[in-house]
């Protein structure tokens, strides 16, 4: 049987997979099983933010692969203590919880913020408002904050405690904390499963000043445009906000998986001895390879980032057969007159992998690809959709 074969027969079939089997890379370069080369648009959905096989994470990784592959959070690690403090010096934030993935960390983001409420404002303030098209993750409470209904369908019923704004509506988002008992507000500054869409300054300004007016937590899901992605190291410091609980996953661990939960001095002290946990969360394998990532993700790097951006926006921006390039960073929406489908199409069979987003493609590239092929992904892209 073939690859594809043994897949149909073996695994759910919960992904619409594209119709690649990826082997191996290099860099920003990714090869199928048949030799085909790639230029890599989507970083494996924004994981792989060094590209394939960096050298540098590859050897920190071997490294603590070969002295201790893990020990469980009954014990100290190394590389699970180094990171947690290279994230806090980075961002300012106070304290770290890791787990394995977006949706655990979004699950401890909202425990944190029931148990701060609990605490300082009665148990009666569960509630949690986040916005229509967010995606926070797949587990029964991270779906419930997931703010659209075909991924609820057919799951009911949900956790209960999450209320849903409109994205852009503060009058909204007023209007659900001012006639319910909350405790937070919980937003991606770009919305990345949502379509791809910056939130704006005067948006999220509005959610920091709903939340001190009314005592409730701010909780950044930075979980995809986090790391780097936005040009700054979590995108909320775009807006000059200050959340009390961020969360990350994705491009934190360079292509391990790893999250984080990170807490500011009002919230580091909520989630107590025997409260949470998790088994693999900081794995020390998963943390060497993490600490090699936040280590280059300096703000020199980011500025080539913001670089990489403009350049991407302002050629497809008004292209023929392109209506919109929303987004922020090396995290980009195009809007396609041909749709998405057909373009992702031709796209593989040029040698350029892009992602979906709702009705647009999704560009999501390591952070350090070269200017090469970025030129030449995006001559590409304009070919395709000029079609
Ligand atoms: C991907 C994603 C998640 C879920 O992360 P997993 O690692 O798949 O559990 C949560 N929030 C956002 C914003 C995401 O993009």
């Amino acid at each position: 049987m073939t690859t594809k074969e043994k897949d149909a027969e073996y695994i759910v079939h919960t992904y619409a997979r594209f119709p690649v089997v990826l082997v191996s890379g290099k860099g920003s370069i990714l090869v199928d099983e048949d030799g085909k080369e790639y230029i890599d648009m989507g970083s494996g959905i924004g994981v792989n933010i060094f590209g394939a096989a960096d050298e540098e994470w590859e050897k920190a990784v071997k490294a603590q692969l070969s002295t201790l592959q893990h020990a469980s959070n009954l014990f100290y690690t190394v590389p699970c203590a180094e990171l947690a403090e290279k994230l806090c010096k980075k961002t300012g934030l106070k304290k770290v919880f890791f787990t394995n993935s977006g949706a655990e960390a979004n699950e401890c983001a909202i425990k944190a913020a029931r148990k701060w409420a609990c605490e300082n404002k009665g148990a009666e303030y569960f509630n949690i408002v986040t916005l229509v098209n967010s995606f926070h993750g797949r587990t029964l409470a991270t779906l419930a904050a997931t703010g659209q209904d075909a991924f609820h369908k057919d799951f009911l019923p949900l956790t209960p405690g999450f209320l849903y704004a409109p994205a852009g509506d503060a009058a909204a988002v007023e209007k659900l904390v001012a006639e319910n008992k909350c405790a937070a507000i919980m937003f991606e500054a770009v919305q990345g499963e949502g379509g791809v869409v910056a939130l704006g300054g005067e948006f999220v300004n509005a959610l920091d000043e709903i939340a001190k007016k009314h005592d409730l937590l701010l909780i950044a899901d930075e979980v995809q445009c986090g790391n780097g992605r936005s040009g700054k190291y979590f995108a909320y410091m775009n807006y000059g906000v200050k959340p009390d609980i961020v969360t990350t996953a994705k491009g934190l661990g360079g292509g391990l998986p790893i999250g984080a939960t990170l807490f500011n001095e009002r919230t580091q002290d909520v989630l107590t001895a025997g409260t949470h946990g998790s088994t693999f969360g900081g794995n020390p394998v998963a943390a060497a390879g993490a600490v090699s990532i936040v280590d280059r993700l300096t703000d020199e790097f980011m500025d080539e980032v913001a670089a990489k951006s403009d350049y991407v926006v302002k050629m497809l921006t008004g292209a023929k057969g392109i209506t919109a390039v929303t987004g922020m960073g090396l995290m980009l929406g195009v809007s396609v007159t041909r749709g998405a489908d057909a373009v992702l199409a031709d796209l593989r069979d040029e040698g350029v992998l892009v992602l979906k987003a709702k009705d647009k493609i999704r560009l999501l590239p390591p952070l350090n690809i070269g200017w090469k092929e970025l030129e030449k992904a995006v001559e590409i892209i304009l070919k395709v959709c000029a079609k």
